[in-house]
């Protein structure tokens, strides 16, 4: 879909784009094409897409897909979606908040693939909350603010690194990103944007017994950055409990939690999940 063609479509729908939408289709062909090569799409793939918009990635998933379910919250832009993509007998479209969708149906994700342009309001807590799905999504091709796909990637003892990173990475590891500048939107962002490629891991960092407790330590750790951690973690736990902690995952009781690893995490969280939360 070109940028004339969406002016076009806006145009005769009579079509005023919504901000708080994040209503910035892209219609750069190239970056879409690279988007979709990205997600290695088999013909044997389910694709869930977030926002589809007016289609201009929607149109190449389906042609690559097995099936493609496509959610999108604004109603005025489904019967649009449907005329434009009435050919495409593989696509389920659904107008729902994706979030309030994906947290009143949880579903098994195992087979798909998330391949979406998410709107920039609500793109984190979307990822997070596919990303903790009890049977998650094998790959996330995701565009988003360049600011939180660096959040999400980042190494430890970065400004980046955070709860973001190690919630997502705990199950996903960053494969790949490009930047997408703000020209290839119609209307162009004020920030910049890129697209991140996550991919399940193969081999869980912890069992998905142990999950919540992992969030519950980091939630803990990095809920206030300059505090040492051991200091914060007593909140929950006893002194006993976290020298062996952290003696096991060979951390010093005088770090914060920025400078400490994922899979420091997961070892800490290990030997805690031994002792009795206070
Ligand atoms: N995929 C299209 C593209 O690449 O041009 C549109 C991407 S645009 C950045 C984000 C889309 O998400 C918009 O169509 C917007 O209406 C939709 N959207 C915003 N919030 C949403 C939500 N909570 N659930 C589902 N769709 C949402």
């Amino acid at each position: 879909m070109t940028l004339s063609e969406m002016r076009e479509v806006l145009r005769r729908h009579d079509l005023r784009l919504t901000k708080s939408l994040g209503q910035n289709f892209l219609h750069d062909g190239n970056q879409l094409r690279k988007i979709v090569a990205a997600a290695e799409l088999t013909r044997g793939d389910s694709v869930l897409e977030i926002g589809p918009g007016l289609g201009p990635l929607t149109e190449l998933l389906v042609e690559g897909a097995a099936k493609v379910l496509a959610i999108e919250k604004d109603a005025r832009l489904i019967p649009l979606l449907r005329e434009r993509l009435s050919k495409a007998s593989s696509l389920e479209l659904i107008e729902a908040d994706a979030l309030e969708w994906l947290r009143a149906a949880p579903r098994s994700w195992v087979g798909w693939k998330l391949v979406a342009n998410l709107p920039y309001s609500v793109g984190s807590p979307i990822l997070v909350e596919l990303a903790q799905a009890k049977e998650p999504p094998d790959r996330l091709v995701v565009t988003l603010q360049w600011e939180v796909v660096r959040r999400i990637k980042a190494a430890p003892a970065t400004e980046d690194y955070g709860l973001l990173t190690l919630l997502i990475q705990l199950r996903y590891e960053a494969i790949d990103w490009f930047r997408i500048p703000a020209s290839c939107f119609f209307p162009p962002p004020d920030i910049d944007s890129a697209c991140l490629i996550l991919r399940r891991r193969t081999r869980p960092l912890l069992e998905a017994s142990l999950e919540s407790r992992f969030e519950k330590v980091v939630r803990r750790a990095i809920s206030q950055r300059r505090k040492q951690m051991f200091k914060l973690l007593r909140e929950d736990w006893t002194v006993d409990a976290l020298q062996a902690g952290f003696q096991a995952a060979d951390i010093r009781p005088d770090t914060r939690a920025e400078s400490v690893s994922l899979e420091q995490f997961a070892i800490l969280t290990k030997s805690l999940t031994k002792s009795i939360a206070l």
